[in-house]
């Protein structure tokens, strides 16, 4: 497996809720047409809410998919946190410079 293959095994459950970028759909997408590894992966890929949907009884799985779920909604946020500070950043610097050569 390459690096490419860690990267879309990773980026899966994104890709799959269609929640990635629209630039990391079309890597995913390319990489999936040129690699059967990845293409088995994603085939047999099953988020873990669908587990806990095709297990009820389990109690275990139930509260891993709330805590999926909560992690995932965490990471976006810290994501989109991110974001907003490099944005913010570089508009803070655009107007340093923009009032500087004034
Ligand atoms: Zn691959």
């Amino acid at each position: 497996m390459s690096w490419k293959c860690d990267i879309v095994t990773d980026l899966a459950p994104l890709y799959h809720d269609k929640e990635a970028s629209e630039a990391s759909r079309k890597l995913v997408r390319e990489h999936l047409r040129e690699c059967p590894e990845c293409r088995a992966y994603y085939k047999r890929y099953r988020p873990v809410e669908n587990l806990a949907a095709e297990m009820p009884f389990c109690e275990n799985v139930k509260n891993f998919a709330v805590l999926a779920k909560k992690m995932r909604t965490r990471r976006l946020l810290l994501g989109v946190g991110f974001l907003s500070y490099v944005c913010a950043t570089i508009g803070a610097l655009v107007l340093h410079y923009m009032q500087k050569n004034r």
